[in-house]
């Protein structure tokens, strides 16, 4: 049996090898239009904040694939996909049957369509290409603006301070992390990231971006101006759907997947950041490693593994603060309590619904991480002690063992 398989990012290369270490007699084909090796995609991080170089970057060796038994095809970009004759065509023209193909495709950064987003000078962060063009800009660059206050805006401009750059990051929405943090939390991760020396400009969006070929200033909604050498977008992403879309597979925003990872078509699987689960595509690392362990054990005939939908759990890493926000933080519905903890700029919150954790925000501590994310997937009952879980000195943990 062979299985091609397209993308390496880690929901691609994850499915590459879990099938080379579980199935028996398959030959597996793993092909990016990349030129590089599988690197994890936070490190691209590190990388813009001067904390590793380029050849540090992949996870794994050249020998690890061929250890493993992987045809790996780099710098190959797959055109197009025949469901029907069960092939692929790939850029250099050359035709390839497939018994199973897993679509591993990712995502890629989303550009709003504001005037001047493609001038010289504006950036986006999703691939080690754009970590390095982002480096050798912000060498030069004094005065960048980050248009975006989500995670990766903020792991981004945090990064940027390695350049010794005046780095000011715009955010539409009423504060920072709305989706990660509640309003109390926005403010303490604020006063943080600026005591570190970002700016920040939030509740007003960009109207446009200046320059005569290259950026020089950023227009806000106000009319007020900020100039600049460099502008980084950070506005979410889109996943890449084209190539399925083109083979007449069913998409949403994603490729429409069940619960064993199958598209609309036969024979081909779709996982990680290009795959639309009942309606949702995550976007993050623990849904592509557990979609393409579930692809994975489908086509090494483990028909009875299924996916269960994930809780979302997200991660800042900027150094030395701590933010994890799990489940839901910010109910809308009647019927949640909320418990809080606040001080020194450290923030934490429970969310409860009938007694069980469903969410939590912990910013400036991350002791209490793994006790949360067990009783959260336990769905352990903590009414009793709701107004414990923060206490100083309270086992979470014990509790997470009962
Ligand atoms: C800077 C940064 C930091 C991040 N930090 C975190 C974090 O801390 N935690 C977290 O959970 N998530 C994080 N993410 C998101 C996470 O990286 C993604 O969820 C993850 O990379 C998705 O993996 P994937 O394999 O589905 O797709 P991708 O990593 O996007 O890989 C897909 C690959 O397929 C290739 N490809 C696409 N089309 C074709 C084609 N037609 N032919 C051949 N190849 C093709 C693409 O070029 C790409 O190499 C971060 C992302 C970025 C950019």
């Amino acid at each position: 049996m062979r299985v091609i398989i397209v993308g390496n990012g880690v929901a691609g290369t994850t499915a590459a090898r879990l099938i080379a270490e579980h199935g028996q007699g398959v030959e597996i084909v793993l092909c990016s239009d990349e030129p590089y090796l599988y690197y994890p995609r936070p490190r691209l991080i590190d990388l813009v904040g001067c904390q590793v170089n380029p050849e540090q970057m992949p996870q794994f060796p050249a020998e690890w694939y061929a250890q493993r038994g992987i045809t790996l095809r780099l710098n190959c970009r797959v055109e197009a996909v025949y469901p029907e004759k069960r092939q692929v065509l790939f850029q250099n023209g050359d035709v390839m049957a497939y018994d199973r193909l897993v679509l591993a495709t990712g995502a890629h950064a989303w550009v709003p369509p504001i005037p001047g987003a493609n001038l010289a000078g504006v950036y986006t962060l999703r691939t080690l290409a754009d970590g390095l063009a982002l480096c050798q800009a912000a060498h030069q660059a004094k005065r960048a603006v980050v248009l975006g206050g989500g995670l990766l805006g903020l792991d981004t401009s945090s990064a940027l301070l390695a350049h010794a750059l005046e780095i000011t990051v715009i955010e539409v929405m009423p504060r920072l992390l709305p989706r990660q943090l509640d309003a109390e939390g926005a403010a303490v991760l604020q006063a943080r990231l600026e005591a570190r020396g970002l700016r920040f400009i939030i509740g007003e969006g960009c109207a446009a971006i200046e320059g005569d070929g290259h950026v020089k200033q950023v227009v806000l909604q106000s009319g007020r101006i900020l100039p600049a050498e460099m502008v980084i977008i950070s506005a979410g992403v889109r996943s890449n759907i084209a190539l399925a879309q083109a083979a007449g597979l069913a998409c949403g925003r994603g490729v429409v997947v069940d619960d064993r990872m199958q598209t609309s078509a036969e024979g081909i699987y779709a996982v990680g950041d290009a795959a639309e689960f009942r309606g949702v595509t995550w976007g993050i690392i623990p849904a592509a490693l557990a979609q393409a362990r579930v692809a994975a054990s489908q086509i090494i005939g483990e028909a009875e593994v299924r996916y269960e939908e994930i809780v979302p759990s997200t991660t800042l890493k900027v150094s030395g603060i701590d933010l994890t926000s799990i489940g839901e933080v910010n109910p809308q519905a009647p019927g949640y309590t909320e418990v809080r903890f606040s001080q020194n700029g450290v923030y934490k919150k429970a969310v409860l619904r009938e007694g069980r954790l469903v969410g939590a925000i912990l910013l400036g501590d991350r002791a209490d991480v793994r006790a949360i994310n067990q009783l959260i997937a336990k769905g352990v009952d903590v009414s009793p002690y709701a107004e414990d879980l923060f206490r100083p000195g309270f086992d979470l943990m014990a509790l997470a063992r009962t």
